[in-house]
Parts: C-alpha cells; sequence; structure tokens
C-alpha cells in the first residue's frame, strides 16, 4: 500500500515547478495540474506580442521537465475549478483528485478594475495565448495598413494605445517602437511611418514606478527616442467604439488597446470553506507560505500574501519570490517540519527598452542603456528552462538583432477549414 503524503500542486508557474522539482518523491507522491501543459515564461511575453520570438521558445512542456526529474511527479492538464477545502480535493474541468495537503499556486489575472466587458475589446499579454492573440492583431492591422487606400482608415488602424506604464506597458511601447522604426521601412513600405502612432498612459507621475528614479527618467527617454508619446498621470475611463475616455473627461481614438494595468488574485473558487484574502485578492499565508488557518494548504508566488516588516504590503509579485518561496517551502515540506521562515532576497528589477536598451536597479548600483540590456539578456536567459531553449531564444536575439527576421511575423490563424473571411 502507498503510504506517501499526496500533494496536490495547482499552477506550475515560476513558484510551482520549482516546487515539483524539490519535493521529496520518497516523501511525497507528487501532482502538479495546470489549465496548459507547459510551463511559461511571462518576462518575455511581450517579445511573443511584438514578434520579436516565438512562443515555443519561452515554453516547456511539463512533460519533458518531469521525465528530467527521477522518480517523476505526474502532471493532470486541467483548469481547476473548485477547491473543497473539508472534502480535501481538488475538481478540474476532468476530474477530483483527493489531497493530503495542497498548494496554491495560480498566479495572477488582469484586473480591469470593475469596467465590465471591457476584456473583449482590449488585448491583454498575462498569458502565452494572450500575447499569441496581441500578436496576430498587430501584424493583422500592419496587413491591412499596407493596403489600405484611405489615409484616415490607414491612420485608425494604426494608432496603438498601451495602457499602464509599469514594466510590462514599457516593454510592450519599446518593442511596437521599434517595430515603427525598423521594420515598417523594410517590410511595409506602403505605409508611412508617422502614421502609426503609439501611445503610453500611466495613472501616476512617472514610468516604472516601483523602480528607482533613474530607470524611470531613462525609460521615458528612450521611449521619447523610440517615437512614443508618453501620457503621465492621465487614467483612463472606458474605451468603447475604438476611443478611449480618460479621468480629465478628455478622449482618444485608439484601433487597438494592449491593457497592462494591473493583476487580481486567480484562483479557483473554494466549496466548503474559507481561505482568507488580503489586497488584490491573494491569499493570505503566514510566514511559511501556510494559508492562515489552514495547516494543509499552502500558497506561492503571486497569489499568496504575507506582510512582514520588510514588506508591509507583501512580497513583490516577481518571479524571484515565487521561486525562493517555492525552495523554501520545498525545504520544510521535505524536513517535515515548517522551519524555515521565508525571507525575499531581492536581486534587482528591470525592464527593457527596445532592443539594445534597458534600465537595472541592482542592489548596490543602476545601470542604464547598452549595459543593462546585456545584463537583461544574460539574466532572461540563464532563467529560461532547458539548454535548447536558451539556445533558441540566444539565436534568435542575435540573428534578430541584426536582422529583424520576417519568419517572427508569420500571421498563423487557427481554423477548422481554409478562411475565406476573418471577423
Ligand atoms: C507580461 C509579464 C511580464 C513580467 N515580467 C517580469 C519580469 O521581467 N521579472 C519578474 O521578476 N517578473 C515578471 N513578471 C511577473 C512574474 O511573471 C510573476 O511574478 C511570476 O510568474 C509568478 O509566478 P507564479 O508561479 O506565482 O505564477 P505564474 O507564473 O503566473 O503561474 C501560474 C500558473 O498557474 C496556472 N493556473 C492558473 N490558474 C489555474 C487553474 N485554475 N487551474 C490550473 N492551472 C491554473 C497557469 O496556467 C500558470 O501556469 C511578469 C509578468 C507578466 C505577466
Amino acid at each position: 500500500m502507498d503510504s506517501k503524503e499526496k500533494v496536490v500542486v495547482i499552477g506550475g508557474g515560476f513558484a510551482g515547478i520549482n516546487l515539483v522539482k524539490r519535493l521529496d518523491r520518497k516523501r511525497y507522491d507528487v501532482t502538479l495540474v495546470d489549465r496548459n501543459n507547459f510551463h511559461s515564461f511571462p518576462p518575455l511575453f511581450y517579445q511573443v506580442a511584438a514578434s520579436g520570438l516565438e512562443p515555443a521558445s519561452i515554453s516547456f512542456p511539463f512533460r519533458r521537465e518531469m521525465r528530467k526529474m527521477d522518480n517523476a511527479a505526474t502532471y493532470h492538464m486541467g483548469e481547476v475549478k473548485s477547491i473543497d477545502v473539508a472534502g480535501k480535493k481538488v475538481v478540474t474541468r476532468y476530474e477530483t483528485i483527493p489531497y493530503d495537503k495542497l498548494v496554491i499556486a495560480t498566479g495572477t489575472t488582469n484586473n480591469f478594475f470593475n469596467m465590465h466587458d471591457l476584456y473583449k475589446r482590449v488585448f491583454t499579454i498575462k498569458s502565452t495565448g494572450e500575447a499569441i492573440r496581441c500578436r496576430n492583431e498587430i501584424l493583422d492591422r500592419l496587413e491591412r495598413a499596407s493596403i489600405c487606400r484611405d489615409d484616415d482608415e490607414r491612420k485608425k488602424l494604426l494608432s496603438f494605445t498601451v495602457i499602464g506604464g509599469g514594466p510590462t506597458g514599457v516593454e510592450v511601447a519599446g518593442a511596437l517602437g521599434e517595430m515603427k522604426r525598423y521594420i515598417l521601412r523594410r517590410e511595409y513600405k506602403s505605409i508611412p511611418p508617422e502614421q502609426l502612432v503609439i501611445t503610453l498612459v500611466e495613472g501616476s507621475d512617472r514610468l516604472l514606478h516601483t523602480m528607482s528614479e533613474t530607470a524611470s527618467r531613462f525609460a521615458l527617454k528612450y521611449l521619447k527616442e523610440l517615437s512614443v508619446n508618453v501620457v503621465l498621470k492621465q487614467s483612463m475611463k472606458s474605451y468603447d467604439d475604438n476611443v478611449l475616455t480618460f479621468a480629465d473627461g478628455s478622449s482618444q481614438y485608439s484601433g487597438m488597446v494592449i491593457w497592462t494595468a494591473g493583476v487580481t488574485g486567480d484562483s479557483p473558487e473554494i466549496e466548503n470553506g474559507e481561505l482568507p484574502r488580503g489586497a488584490g485578492n491573494r491569499i493570505l499565508v503566514d510566514a511559511y507560505n501556510r494559508v492562515e488557518g489552514h495547516d494543509d494548504i499552502f500558497a506561492l508566488g503571486d497569489i499568496a500574501l504575507h506582510c512582514d516588516e520588510m514588506y508591509p504590503r507583501g512580497c513583490p509579485q516577481l518571479a524571484q519570490v515565487a521561486i525562493q518561496q517555492a525552495r523554501n517551502l520545498a525545504k520544510n515540506l521535505n524536513r517535515g517540519m515548517m522551519e524555515n521562515e521565508f525571507s525575499y532576497k531581492d536581486k534587482g528589477s528591470m525592464a527593457t527598452i527596445g532592443r539594445n536598451r534597458a534600465v537595472a536597479d541592482l542592489k548596490h548600483f543602476q545601470l542604464t542603456g547598452v549595459v543593462a540590456w546585456f545584463v537583461w539578456m544574460f539574466i532572461h536567459l540563464i532563467s529560461l528552462l532547458g539548454m535548447r531553449n536558451k539556445l533558441v531564444v540566444l539565436t534568435n536575439w542575435v540573428w534578430a538583432y541584426f536582422s529583424y527576421p520576417t519568419s517572427l511575423r508569420l500571421l498563423f490563424r487557427p481554423s477548422r477549414y481554409p478562411l475565406r473571411s476573418h471577423q
């Protein structure tokens, strides 16, 4: 008879996959459940959205990762719909999985701040699927603009607005700026570059407000160099019929809006019990990532909220936090007791703007420009799972740096029959 405890991990993002890799399989029978059959790398989603990288080069099949582990854990595909806390069961779209210990590592989803139905009109990049959808729309617009004979129509097709001046918004806007600067001239010669207008809207008084003033200042400078219009201290209130309306009553036409303005905790519905929640719908945990009031349920990464002296509003929602929490929990679970309290070691943060500019706040100093870009590239490369992916991404980057390959701008649309139209 199997006497191992059953650990079910929901979500194979940075937190989930790092935990699963480290759990002692002699002690635990581990099941990873994720709605996708691959681990993805969100820091590079913007590159997929801007046709800089192929989705496969930043996606890692769980089954391959599991094969590499000794005494492999099991992967189950399925979106977890609910957790039966009293019955200790996880209910997915396809099955019910019992657990002795449960780890919730489901990350976050887009927050539209009660603007109902906004999700239907804007584009987002919180998952590989969303990044591909974004890429297809950008390419579709460029193709249509290149054959459009009406000046006003073409300008409408080419008006892009990015909402949110955090790292993702800055990176997407920078990538669009690069497209305008280099790709249009080379591949879409019928489009006058000045007709492609990119606007980045940020509610606070500076870009990258979680980073240093230096990072904000240089990000603004680099975006301006890439002809991105940056609007600060402006909040979007609505987006209807392609018109953006702002808090001060002003409005602006935008053909495509990319929403990067906020996230909220994304976890399944809870049956027969409750899990305590804090700001951003995150699950409240103690210093061992144990959900408050539940000894056998843990939460890790973006979905978990633990406030301490150093981080009174909780740790930042970053990959490093998720990875470090997973490592700490694996240690505690493998020892069979909660010994090590989690404490986040901040290794710095960075953002890239275009293909050779970046800003980086490291522990003791700040970097900008090309040097920061090389550091950014190096850090992202070593963080990618798998040698094959590292090589593919490096090759793509080096190749793209010199050639802007057209192969990445292929417009694949899923369909059952040959398409006649794609409304
Ligand atoms: C566009 C973008 C850029 C970013 N850039 C950076 C960066 O440069 N540096 C940095 O440190 N951080 C960055 N982040 C943040 C970083 O990606 C997150 O902090 C990190 O991914 C959190 O890890 P996680 O494991 O908690 O969640 P995630 O990595 O989001 O993983 C959650 C997993 O859970 C799965 N899941 C969710 N709900 C369910 C469900 N109900 N059932 C089954 N499976 C489910 C998802 O499929 C996913 O695999 C970025 C995020 C985004 C979106």
